[in-house]
């Protein structure tokens, strides 16, 4: 299975070479020159399209709504844009170095490039995951911050906060993002979605179930006439931080 990837990977650029798609340096007449996927790369790219399309299975985007990224070293991998998640094939491998050029592939990157590169220049992120999940989106439009109404909040290194509102893959949604993003892995873009990040795909993508699904939990409880829900305290969110820390098997 690998090594069929690394094969189409190579075959890919090969083909891409012989019609001038690819070569050092310059940007061909159908886009941008780049260099041959390495066999990381292309095993990246499989993991990177496998949760894209669970963003879609799972309801937390429709169509070609969102996007994800995977760093490989100095390059990261994204999803193209506006392109259907089902048919990415493996020969798809799209690239840009943290600088934003085209390193891999010949699709145009997604609208969203700037939100991601902010991440992979600033954190240790492995991988950053944007959704237009339901009940997040929801809440983005209703609230500054999601109310800490579960531990869960601790998952995400405290109470998420909303990014305010900036146009889809404009620089300045990328800067507002950033600033909602100090000191947790994840937050809300106002009227927009969500965004987390984390050190793997698996990481990254658990990140956005589990805020989607406090913000269903805030919504639903927030819904009842004349009832207001109980929320957690700082020291409560405190302990739960702690606690968090031995969560899981042991290593
Ligand atoms: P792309 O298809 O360009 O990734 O855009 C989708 C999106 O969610 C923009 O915010
Ligand atoms: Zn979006």
């Amino acid at each position: 299975m690998a090594d069929e990837r690394r094969d189409t990977g190579a075959g890919r650029d090969a083909g891409a070479e012989r019609d001038g798609r690819t070569g050092a340096g310059g940007s061909g007449p159908r886009g941008p020159r780049t260099r041959a996927v390495r066999p990381e790369e292309a095993e990246a790219w499989a993991a990177l399209v496998a949760t894209a399309r669970r963003t879609v299975a799972d309801g937390l985007v429709v169509g070609t709504s969102g996007n994800v990224s995977v760093r490989v070293g100095d390059t990261v991998l994204l999803t193209p844009s506006g392109v259907p998640y089902d048919r990415l094939a493996p020969d798809d491998v799209t690239g840009v170095g943290l600088d934003g050029r085209q390193v891999l592939g010949t699709l145009v990157p997604t609208s969203e490039l700037p939100l991601h590169l902010a991440i992979h220049r600033t954190t240790d992120a492995g991988a950053v995951v944007h959704t237009h999940a339901v009940h997040a989106t929801a809440v983005s439009t209703l609230v500054p911050e999601l109310p800490p109404i579960h531990y869960m909040t601790e998952a995400l290194g405290g109470p998420v906060r909303v990014a305010p509102y900036a146009t889809y893959g404009t620089p300045e949604l990328a800067e507002n993002m950033l600033r909602a993003l100090d000191g947790r892995t994840g937050c809300l873009l106002q009227n927009h979605g969500t965004v987390t990040y984390g050190a793997t795909l698996d990481q990254a993508y658990d990140r956005t179930a589990q805020l989607e699904w406090m913000c269903r939990v805030w919504l639903t409880a927030s819904s009842l006439p004349g009832r207001t829900p109980s929320l957690l305290s700082p020291e409560q969110l405190a302990a739960a931080q702690e606690r968090l820390r031995g969560y899981g098997q042991r290593t």
